[in-house]
């Protein structure tokens, strides 16, 4: 049995930590702030009938994941497993404004390029080259795989589907779920295997048509009722139970030598295995500081980006009651008269958050707007992680009011709560600058046999990406 120090209480590593501690390891969490989760984090809004509360991080896991339902199980989180509404998304668009997301596709990729709703959504003209993509010859892009040559979101969309199906269908998605400029990300990041699907099926639709057909039945995505935090609640109790989590306790810095783990103002904590489970630019920054070790200079630093901002709002609303935009919206980054990213319409899409609100006052709803696109200044002038409270607030009852088509001054009069919540480290910037620079710490982290990381920075962003990750250190690495 060895002693392994998790660095970071997200659900990186509190996945980490039952992982080792089911594999028989004793097992110690430092965590840096007050409150463990990091990503994962219901906050709760005061209402003069009481406090509303929602996730106002991750509010699902990708449901294809077998490791996460088993750890629900475990954990006795089974009787809380929930679908979201099947009413779907929409999608806010240049000109013509809210229209229904297609319902087949990968990441607003359409699996159906003749499907009613990407015809909408297109225009005739746009979608008749869209539909041209199921014959084209997959030649280049074959090429182009067997030599190796990463190939982004972009230009395989662009060129395949045509520009109007970038710009309408796919920019909204990758901007407002992966905060990713789609020429920025590379495929594989976000469809691992849809290229060489692709190339057996002669067609990125197919290939897409296919993969969903062959997914099993049910929601992509499954939550917990009451909220994500459940999974962080019952992680903590298991780790608390089982070995030792301790808040405020800032790691700066490791010393190979002694293999010891220096918490800031606190004492040293001596470890078999050190287990990462940070942002990569703090990772790049404890990997620096570690003696002896020739390399760390070498080490350039990650980039945050820009961060986001996201506001929740509770409103009364009987106009809302018949959930005019389903489970919510993704914003094309081409509009001009909304700022938001995406909307969220958090009681339409949650059923228990729906019998929750509703209990306080018939027609209350609550919506999360989020703020902050990969391709804003790094300065902080545009809407997003460092706006102030009441002016983002302020910009989210406008955007409120457009993107559910309600009178503005009804939206500011019927307002009964607001928060905002900030992400600066939960996502990670996916330009290939920052990919070279986060695989370079991985190698120097793979350096020493005893430090590890793990985290969405370098397993692949949300719950069940982490989750194969952490466990797959655990079988693998941590002996
Ligand atoms: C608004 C939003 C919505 C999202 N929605 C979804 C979703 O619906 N589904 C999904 O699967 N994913 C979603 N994600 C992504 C998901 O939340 C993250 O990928 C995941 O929570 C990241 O977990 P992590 O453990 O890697 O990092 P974090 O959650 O960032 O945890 C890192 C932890 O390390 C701590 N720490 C930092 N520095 C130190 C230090 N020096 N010493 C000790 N501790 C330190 C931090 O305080 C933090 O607690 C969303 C993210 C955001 C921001």
């Amino acid at each position: 049995m060895s002693h392994v120090v998790v660095v970071g209480a997200g659900i990186g590593g509190l996945t980490a930590a039952y992982f080792a501690i089911k594999a028989g390891h004793s097992v110690t969490v430092l965590e840096a702030s007050s409150r463990v989760g990091g990503a994962v984090q219901f906050q709760v809004v005061e209402t003069s009938e009481g406090p509303l509360g929602a996730d106002v991080g991750a509010e699902a896991y990708a449901s294809r994941s077998r490791l996460v339902e088993e750890l629900m199980k475990d954990l006795g989180l089974a009787n809380r497993l929930v679908s979201p509404n099947p009413a779907g998304s929409w999608l806010y668009l240049p000109e013509i404004g809210a229209v229904p997301a297609p319902k087949l596709g990968m990441w607003g990729i359409p699996g159906d390029p003749h499907a009613a709703e990407v015809v909408a959504a297109l225009g005739p003209e746009a979608a008749a080259r869209a539909a041209q993509e199921l014959d084209l010859p997959m030649d280049t892009w074959a090429k182009r795989r067997a030599a190796g040559e990463s190939i982004t979101v972009g230009e395989l969309v662009a060129d395949r589907f045509g520009p109007t199906v970038l710009e309408r269908l796919v920019a909204p998605v990758v901007s407002g779920v992966h905060s990713a400029d789609p020429y920025g990300i590379d495929i594989d990041t976000i469809a691992p295997g849809l290229i060489e699907k692709s190339i057996e099926y002669g067609s990125v639709a197919k290939a897409i048509a296919a993969l969903r057909a062959a997914a099993p039945p049910g929601a992509a995505v499954k939550s917990l009722r009451g909220g994500m935090q459940k999974l962080v609640d019952a992680l903590t109790a298991y780790v608390q139970t089982h070995g030792q989590l301790r808040l405020r306790s800032n790691v700066v810095a490791l010393d190979a030598r002694a293999r010891t783990v220096h918490v800031e103002y606190g004492d040293l904590v001596q470890a078999d295995h050190i287990v990462l489970a940070l942002d990569a630019p703090t990772a790049h920054d404890v990997v620096s500081t570690i003696t002896p070790f020739e390399r760390p200079a070498l080490l350039e630093r990650p980039d945050y980006g820009a961060g986001v901002g996201l506001v929740m709002l509770a409103l009364d609303s009987p106009a809302l009651d018949a959930h005019p935009r389903g489970t919510g919206m993704l914003v094309s980054p081409s509009v001009t008269d909304v700022v938001a990213k995406a909307a969220t319409h958090v009681t339409a899409k949650w059923g228990w958050a729906r019998d929750v609100v509703t209990r306080l006052s018939q027609h209350r709803h609550i919506v999360r707007l989020s703020y902050g696109r990969i391709t804003d200044p790094s300065d902080g002038s545009a809407p997003g992680y460092a706006t102030p409270e009441d002016a983002l607030s302020d910009i989210a009852f406008t955007d409120l009011a457009t993107l559910f088509d309600l009178p503005e001054q009804y939206v500011l009069d019927n307002i009964v709560g607001a928060d905002v919540a900030r992400w600066r480290d939960a996502m990670p910037l996916t330009t290939p600058q920052n990919v070279q620079r986060i695989d370079a710490v991985r190698q120097a982290v793979e350096h020493f046999d005893w430090l590890h990381v793990t985290g969405a920075w370098f397993a692949g962003t949300g719950i069940a990406a982490i989750t194969q990750h952490s466990s797959a250190l655990s079988i693998n690495r941590l002996q």
